[in-house]
């Protein structure tokens, strides 16, 4: 079964939901950056950029430790959403990487640069797990 490519407007669609993702993934990991250059001081009077954090973290090495993880994994994030923007424009975008099937719309609303089927994709977890015990 080939994989048949996604419509002009779901295509649009997803274009828009991606650009602004990326906008909030860049404008976060921006946001990090300067609060980092600034300094690991204590966050006195200016709550705004650590009010998120702070809401379910104790102590600041947790929070720091959070910041880097975190900081990491948006940058993970901008980096698939400009392959998922890549792909759009090179008639790859929603098709599987590992099968060459569609990946699901449900899932693409879910997750835009998902590069994998759910079916893949759960393999693959499985995979993991199991070479993690
Ligand atoms: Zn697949």
């Amino acid at each position: 079964m080939a994989a048949k490519p996604l419509s002009e407007k779901k295509l649009k669609e997803f274009k828009a939901i991606i650009k602004a993702e990326l906008e909030e993934s860049m404008a976060y990991v921006d946001d990090v950056n300067k609060d980092q250059s600034r300094g690991a001081r204590e966050s006195s009077g200016d709550l705004s950029s650590y009010a998120y954090h702070q809401a379910d973290q104790g102590s600041d090495t947790n929070l720091m430790e959070q910041n880097v993880m975190m900081l990491e994994h948006e940058r993970e994030k901008i980096r698939l959403l400009n392959d998922a923007l890549r792909k759009i424009h090179e008639g790859r975008f929603g098709i599987c990487e590992l099968c060459g099937e569609n990946i699901s719309e449900s899932r693409l609303e879910v997750i835009p640069y998902a590069k994998y089927c759910i079916e893949c994709m759960s393999k693959m977890e499985d995979k993991k797990r199991r070479q993690r015990k």
